[in-house]
C-alpha cells in the first residue's frame, strides 16, 4: 500500500513553510498525518525577504529591521516618501528556516524527509507523489515545486527580475537605519531596466542591491563591477567590506499558473503568487497560506479566492509597456511616485484598491504608451 498522509507539503520555502506554521497554531490538525519533504535542508541565507505591511504580521518576530520612510529617485527627482501607517520590512531567509523547522520537529504528527520529488499526480482514484520511485499518497498535496516552465500564449509576456546585492559594513558612517532606498533609477539602463534598492541596518551596515528587469541574465562580473559603480559614485568617501552576497531570479510573467489540479494545490510562485509586474511574492504567499487554513478549518476543503482579474490586466499592460520598451521603467515609476501618496500605491500593488483608487494611479501614467498596451492585451 506504500505511505499514506492526510497532507504532503511539497517544498519547504516560503510557501510550504507559510502554510504549514499556519497549520500548526490553529491547532487543528494535531491529529492529521503531515508529511514536509525539500530537496534542501534549508541551512542556507539564500534570500531576504523585503515587503510592506500595516499591523504586524504572522512573523513579525522574525522582522530583521524595519523602515518608514523610503527613498525614491530617478534622473530628474529625488524625494523621501514617509509610509506611515506602513512599515518596510525585511526577514532574513536563514532566520525563517531556523525558526520554522525548530517547530516542525517538536511535531509528532509531521514526517520530516530530505529528497528529491521527481512528480507529483492527483486523478480520480489518487493523489500522490514520486520519490527515488517510491509512491507517497495523500489526501491533499500542497506544492510550490515548479516542475515545467510556463508556455507562453501570444499576449504573455516573460521577463526576468535578476539581482544581486551585497551586505557591506562601512568604516564610518554613511547610511540612515530609518530610511531605505527602494529604488534608485539614477544609474545606467543599457541591460534593461535597472535599478538599485538600499537597505540600511545601522550607520555603517546595508543591503545594496542592483536589479534588472530583463530578458536574459548578464555575465556574473558585470553584477559586481555596476554595485562597485554605485557605490563609488553616490557613497564617495565609503571605505567598506563585504559580509554576505546574495544573487536571486524571479520569474515575472502574466502567464496564468494553475491554481489546483484535482487534490493537489499549487501554492507560492508555483500557485501563481508572484506579482507579475514587481516580482513581489511573500505577503501573496502570507494571504494565500491564511485564505487556505482558514478554509480547511472551516470546512475541510482548501480553498483560496484568486485575485480580482482587473489586477492581472493591469499586470498584464505593466508588463507589456516594459517588456516591448514603450517606455523606460523610469518614466513610469517616477510618475507613479511623484503623482500619488505611497499608500494608495501599496494599496494597488498589493491588490488592495478599489476601481476609483486605480483611476487615479492609471491617471498618473503616461496615457499613450499604456493605452497601446492596454489594446494589445485586450484584443
Ligand atoms: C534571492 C531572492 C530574493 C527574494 N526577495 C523577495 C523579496 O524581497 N520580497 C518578495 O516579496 N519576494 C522576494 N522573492 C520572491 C519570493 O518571495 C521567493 O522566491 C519565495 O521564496 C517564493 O516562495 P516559494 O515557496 O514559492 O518558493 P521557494 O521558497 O523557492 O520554495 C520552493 C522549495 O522547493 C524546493 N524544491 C524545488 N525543487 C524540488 C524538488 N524537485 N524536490 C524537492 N524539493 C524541491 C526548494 O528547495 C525550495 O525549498 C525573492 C526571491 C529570491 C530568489
Amino acid at each position: 500500500m506504500g505511505k499514506q498522509y492526510d497532507y504532503i507539503i511539497s517544498g519547504a520555502g516560503c510557501a510550504g513553510l507559510s502554510l504549514l506554521m499556519r497549520m500548526i497554531s490553529s491547532g487543528k490538525f494535531s491529529d492529521k498525518k503531515i508529511l514536509l519533504i525539500d530537496q534542501s535542508e534549508k541551512k542556507v541565507n539564500d534570500r531576504t525577504w523585503c515587503f510592506w505591511e500595516k499591523e504586524p504580521g504572522f512573523f513579525d518576530g522574525l522582522v530583521y529591521h524595519q523602515w518608514k520612510n523610503l527613498w525614491f529617485h530617478s534622473k530628474k527627482d529625488s524625494r523621501l516618501l514617509n509610509i506611515d501607517p506602513y512599515s518596510y520590512k525585511m526577514i532574513r531567509g536563514i532566520d525563517f528556516y531556523d525558526y520554522c523547522f525548530d517547530r516542525i520537529r517538536q511535531q509528532k504528527n509531521i514526517d520530516l524527509i530530505f529528497g528529491k520529488v521527481e512528480a507529483i499526480k492527483s486523478d480520480a482514484g489518487e493523489t500522490f507523489l514520486l520519490m527515488d520511485g517510491e509512491k507517497i499518497r495523500a489526501n491533499y498535496i500542497f506544492n510550490s515545486i515548479r516542475f515545467q516552465q510556463p508556455t507562453l500564449q501570444k499576449k504573455d509576456f516573460l521577463l526576468l527580475q535578476h539581482f544581486k546585492g551585497w551586505v557591506i559594513e562601512a568604516s564610518g558612517n554613511v547610511f540612515s537605519s530609518t530610511d531605505a532606498t527602494l529604488m534608485d533609477f539614477r544609474v545606467s539602463q543599457e541591460y534593461g531596466m535597472g535599478f538599485f534598492y538600499v537597505l540600511p541596518f545601522s550607520s555603517s551596515k546595508a543591503l545594496v542591491e542592483f536589479t534588472l528587469f530583463s530578458e536574459k541574465l548578464l555575465p556574473a562580473a558585470v553584477y559586481d563591477q555596476e554595485l562597485e559603480n554605485y557605490l563609488n559614485r553616490f557613497y564617495q568617501t565609503i571605505i567598506y567590506s563585504k559580509q554576505e552576497e546574495e544573487f536571486g531570479i524571479i520569474p515575472m510573467t502574466n502567464y496564468q499558473f494553475p491554481s489546483k489540479q484535482n487534490n493537489i494545490i499549487h501554492i507560492g510562485m508555483a500557485g501563481g503568487q508572484t506579482k507579475p509586474s514587481s516580482g513581489y511574492t511573500f505577503q501573496f504567499i502570507q494571504k494565500q497560506s491564511e485564505a487556505l487554513v482558514r478554509s480547511m478549518v472551516a470546512n475541510g476543503v482548501p480553498q483560496c479566492q484568486a485575485a480580482k482579474k482587473r489586477f492581472h490586466f493591469y499586470d498584464s499592460v505593466l508588463l507589456n509597456v516594459i517588456s516591448t520598451g514603450k517606455i523606460s521603467g523610469e518614466n513610469i515609476f517616477a510618475n507613479m511616485f511623484s503623482k500619488n501618496k505611497p499608500t494608495d500605491i501599496f494599496k494597488f500593488l498589493d491588490n488592495e484598491s478599489h476601481w476609483l483608487q486605480d483611476i487615479g494611479i492609471i491617471q498618473s501614467l503616461p496615457t499613450k504608451p499604456f493605452l497601446q498596451a492596454a489594446l494589445q492585451q485586450i484584443f
